[in-house]
């Protein structure tokens, strides 16, 4: 069976598999052991973010994360999910008749197999999205792929875990994300925009308003903002942004799992 190092965002992981958060000195790149992608779910639904947004895609969900954003609403990709050979995955993911492929979390990049599967996506015909937190590096990921890439903002609780050298890595293919949780968030977005020429830098910048998220296990929950509110901020300041919201919180419920 192949050998692969297991990446520095998860702790080792105990008898019962389940995974930890956040890196641990000590496991930094030390445990050589078989490491098949841990999945939390593969679904087909329609795309609801980004401006791919309504077009029908695969989504991969990994498990794990290293972040713990206030309003997260895929807690449950933290720490549940099966162990799967990639060749099982990459075989279900071609099984849908679909063109589109994303992979998300929790955080895909965290799992060093991940990038090998984008490239085996990509070399079988399909258009990958990557939806990122930004705190792991983006370096690896093969060029043909479409990087939707999260600025944390401070009402994230984990502005402090960007690594903004991913910025300097944009494409013009990519894409960049900020979650708004206030009118200061929006200040820090406008800002980060302007500094990092990110409107001419990439295809596209996202404001997207945070939706109400309940306290969970691990997060703390959150307010939602207004739409309204940041669609003026944007009108008023006429940033070369889009605003967007979460198509699929529209659709169906917003706590509904699988779409
Ligand atoms: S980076 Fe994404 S998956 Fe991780 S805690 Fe934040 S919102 Fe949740």
């Amino acid at each position: 069976m192949e050998v692969r190092v297991l990446f520095w965002a998860f702790k080792r992981a105990p008898p019962t598999g389940a995974l930890f958060h956040g890196p641990c000195a000590e496991d930094s790149f030390a445990i050589e052991t078989p490491v098949p992608l841990r999945i939390n779910e593969i679904f087909h639904s329609v795309q609801g973010e980004s401006t791919w947004m309504g077009a029908p895609c695969v989504f991969v969900r990994l498990t794990g994360c290293p972040l713990r954003c206030g309003y997260c609403d895929t807690e449950y990709a933290f720490r549940q999910g099966a162990m799967r050979e990639r060749a099982d995955v990459l075989r279900e993911v071609l099984s849908y008749d679909c063109d589109l492929v994303e992979i998300t979390g929790g955080e895909p990049l965290a799992q060093r197999e991940a990038f090998d599967l984008i490239r085996e996506l990509l070399d079988a015909g399909r258009t990958v999205l990557i939806e990122t937190s930004g705190a792991i590096g983006t370096a690896g990921v093969d060029p043909r792929a479409h990087i939707i890439l999260d600025i944390k903002t401070p009402g994230s609780g984990e502005a402090a875990r960007m690594d903004w050298s991913n910025v300097d890595r944009l494409r013009a293919h990519d894409e960049v994300k900020f979650v708004i949780c206030s009118r200061s968030d929006y200040e820090f977005a406008r800002e980060a925009t302007r500094t990092h020429r990110l409107v001419e830098r990439c295809r596209c910048v996202l404001f997207s308003p945070v939706h109400e998220q309940p306290r969970g296990v691990e997060i703390g929950g959150m307010q939602g903002l207004s739409p309204r509110d940041l669609a003026a901020w944007v009108l008023a300041d006429g940033l070369r942004v889009r605003v967007q919201m979460q198509l699929h919180k529209i659709i169906w419920e917003p706590q509904t799992r699988g779409v």
